[in-house]
């Protein structure tokens, strides 16, 4: 049992009927959801997420790779991953400040669940095509190479990874930290004076969420990219800035009203599937990021929706809006 970090006095008086303010994961079941999602979305059956045959074989060589991420997750010996220690993460709390930081050192057990990954990709006796030409140069990385791959992928410079090469260093490094993640208390982990980044590990949200069910109704929550843990912000607010000023919601919508209006069928309030995928853009700032609504489609999963709504980015880019922060399964460099 992992030692908290807040005394029983100051838990009690913390209001237990207040919204979660974070959902912090389990990451054997937060990974299996992910790559059922990738599958579902590859295979175009996610109304209003359109899918071609490229993406959809991206997206499938990403659910093998989510995969192996549930399985090392479980497979990892229970002392291989540990938090850091008390004190540091208590200071971390008096300040405000992550508890697990990105920034920090990094815990070099990483670099074993990374070869942990590789073995699993191996072993497949499906592998899809791609894969194994890009195994061999994975494991031809020395650790100087990979430690300058997390580095670039934690600080989210696009221009200084392989392209090829950086999701499957960022699947390790989610790992580590989404497994640490799921060792914390929910209720030690402090409000950053900034609401745009991940409370448990300072890195960057990759898309939002608009949860159902239990205290979490219809509240929008965002996914931290690396940790995978979810915390909440208000709704029809930057997620970049934290301006309420100025937000629009864009999707696919506007590219096939017309055909929808002809058809002129009455929808249902839930469920539509117009309404599971939009992009938040923001007038001050001219930024954006995804909001994905479970009200919509239960089995949304920010990660692997925002990878599969390509179309979406395109139309939002065209527009003028620049993408928030990327997605660690998918990046785009000079260098491939
Ligand atoms: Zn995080
Ligand atoms: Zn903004």
């Amino acid at each position: 049992m992992v030692q908290r970090i807040l005394e029983a006095g100051d838990i009690e008086s913390l209001d237990h009927n207040a919204i979660p303010r974070l959902l912090l994961p389990q990451a054997a079941s937060a990974f299996a959801a992910r790559a059922a999602r990738l599958r579902q979305l590859a295979g175009g059956a996610v109304g209003g997420t359109p899918v071609d045959a490229t993406l959809g074989g991206y997206l499938l060589l990403m659910a093998a790779l989510v995969d192996a991420q549930a399985a090392v997750s479980v497979a990892l010996p229970r002392d291989a991953v540990t938090l850091p220690p008390l004190a540091d993460m208590q200071q971390a709390l008096a300040h405000r400040m992550p508890l697990i930081p990105v920034g920090g050192e990094r815990d070099p057990v990483w670099r074993r669940i990374f070869s942990s990954l590789l073995d699993r990709l191996d072993s497949l006796a499906a592998a899809p095509p791609q894969l194994s030409a890009v195994l061999g140069e994975l494991r031809g990385l020395d650790a100087a190479a990979l430690d300058a791959c997390a580095d670039a992928v934690l600080a989210q410079d696009g221009a200084a990874v392989n392209a090829l090469h950086a999701p499957f260093v960022a699947a390790a490094l989610q790992v580590l930290w989404t497994v640490q993640a799921g060792m914390l208390h929910q209720l030690d982990v402090p409000v950053l004076e900034t609401g745009t980044l991940c409370p448990v590990c300072g890195s960057h949200p990759v898309a939002s969420a608009i949860r159902i069910g239990g205290q979490s109704q219809g509240y929008r929550y965002l996914q931290c990219g690396i940790c995978t843990s979810e915390w909440h912000m208000v709704r029809v607010k930057c997620s970049t800035c934290e301006s309420n000023s100025q937000i629009a919601y864009r999707s696919l919508d506007a590219i096939d009203a017309a055909a929808l209006a002809q058809t002129a069928k009455p929808r249902s309030k839930a469920n539509d599937p117009k309404k599971v995928a939009r992009a938040e853009t923001c007038e001050d700032c001219h930024s954006y990021r995804k909001i994905f609504n479970q009200e919509h489609d239960y089995y949304i999963e920010p990660l692997a929706d925002d990878l599969a709504s390509l179309t979406l980015d395109l139309l939002v880019s065209a527009a003028g809006y620049d993408r928030a922060s990327g997605n660690p399964l998918l990046w785009f460099s000079a260098q491939a």
